[in-house]
């Protein structure tokens, strides 16, 4: 596809992508790579971090705050490399989704979802597929292609912002103001760009969006919650789904190797836990499977002891899905019971159904490729640059 090859032109190897580096990596980029003199390095990062995160440039040609002469080696040493948007598509209820392409068959979905936390919510993915193969999840069918960079989470951001129409990147009446990491992939499973890209987005000059207002969802990868509070201070999700390990073993099959005890035992011990910072568990409503009563009332007394907030969340549907969606009166019965329990409000209405935007509906076409066939493309593009 022609606008792949456009996305993966433009990333020469030579020239290094700016985007989702962190000030410090910036500074030293500049006078590794552009001889700029140390003692001016951290006021050179912080002109160039604020063209991209709070005026949206593309272009070093735009930061005219920067000489000529150090705007044309920036622009020969660095590249400000956003996803392409590949297909865009705008849902009755606002939400937006967005297929967006990294390089040749590198695509991962993202979905912005207006009217949720402050103002809108972007659902961002960590990886392209998953390696988990929870059975009620779309992505769970993909295979995992490989991880997302810092880089390219942070894109996604700057993506749905260019198309929002959000630069700058005003404090307030601002359309994109929250984070989830619920789209595509374990963002577990590749934290040091999870969290290089919160610390890129949280930053007060420029995208601005607070980690308490970025919430991380879980399947549950126990080993590495403390490191994922510690280091990002985010907003913790564990999707749940089951109040016995018998069923949690077959909706989300990481739970054979952290059981529900482990992972609770993790959720009261996560950094900065406490009524002020409440964990959503969520908990998918499957039809005949995990939506007794019985099953509410184990929930609600499983708990008992955490800082918690529940998320009841519909099943939402995908072709060849082997469960069915709660019926509505059920659903009411479930969460009139979590409802007396003291946990408010605790349904999550599907956003963007029709687009097949909803939790879990995401997946994309990409699939690995193989290391032969790699190398045949990379030596037929080796082929045609040589005879340019
Ligand atoms: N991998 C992470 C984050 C992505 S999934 C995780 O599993 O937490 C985001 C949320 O959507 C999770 O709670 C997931 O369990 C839920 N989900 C997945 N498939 C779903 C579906 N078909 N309907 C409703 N929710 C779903
Ligand atoms: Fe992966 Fe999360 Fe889907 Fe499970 S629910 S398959 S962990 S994306």
């Amino acid at each position: 596809m022609t606008t792949l090859d456009l996305a993966g032109a433009k990333q020469t190897p030579k020239k290094l992508n700016v985007v989702g580096r962190r000030p410090d990596e910036l500074q030293l980029a500049l006078i590794e790579r552009c001889d700029v003199d140390p003692r001016n390095a951290r006021m050179r990062a912080s002109q160039i971090w604020r063209w991209i995160y709070n005026f949206g440039a593309t272009e070093f040609e735009a930061m005219t705050d920067i000489g000529k002469e150090l705007r044309s080696r920036l622009d020969e040493e660095f590249a400000i490399i956003r996803p392409t948007i590949i297909d865009r598509q705008v849902s009755r209820d606002g939400t937006r989704k967005y297929l967006l392409g990294f390089g040749p068959g590198i695509e991962v979905e993202s979905v912005y979802i207006p009217d949720v936390g402050r103002a809108g919510a972007l659902c961002v993915s960590s990886q392209v597929g998953c390696t988990l193969t929870c059975t009620f999840c779309h992505t769970g069918t993909q295979k995992l292609v490989r991880n997302l960079t810092a880089g390219e989470i942070v894109g996604q951001a700057l993506a749905a912002k260019d198309d929002l129409g959000e630069w700058p990147s005003g404090k307030d009446n601002r359309s994109l103001s929250n984070i989830v990491f619920m789209g595509m992939g374990e963002p577990l499973f590749n934290l040091d760009s999870v969290r290089d890209a919160i610390d890129v987005l949280s930053d007060g000059d420029g995208v601005s969006i607070s980690r308490r207002r970025t919430t991380v969802s879980t399947s549950g990868v126990v080993p590495e919650m403390t490191r994922l509070g510690n280091e990002t201070n985010a907003m913790l999700a564990i999707s749940l789904h089951a109040t016995h390990d018998e069923l949690r073993d077959v909706l989300v099959p990481i739970n054979r190797k952290y059981p529900i005890a482990e992972l609770l035992d993790a959720c009261r011990t996560y950094p900065g836990v406490g009524n002020a910072r409440r964990i959503t568990f969520e908990y998918v409503m499957l039809k005949g499977v995990n939506d007794s009563d019985a099953e509410a009332r184990d929930l609600v007394r499983l708990l008992k002891n955490i800082p918690a907030k529940i998320n009841l969340i519909p099943f939402n549907p995908w072709p060849g899905a082997p469960y069915e969606c709660s019926t509505w009166e059920r659903i009411e019965a479930f969460a009139e019971i979590v409802n007396r329990a003291g946990y408010a409000s605790p349904i999550r209405t599907p956003r963007g159904r029709d687009i097949s935007a909803a939790c879990g509906q995401l997946r994309s076409d990409s699939v690995k490729e193989r290391a032969s066939d790699r190398r045949k493309r990379e030596l037929a593009a080796a082929a045609a640059d040589a005879g340019r």
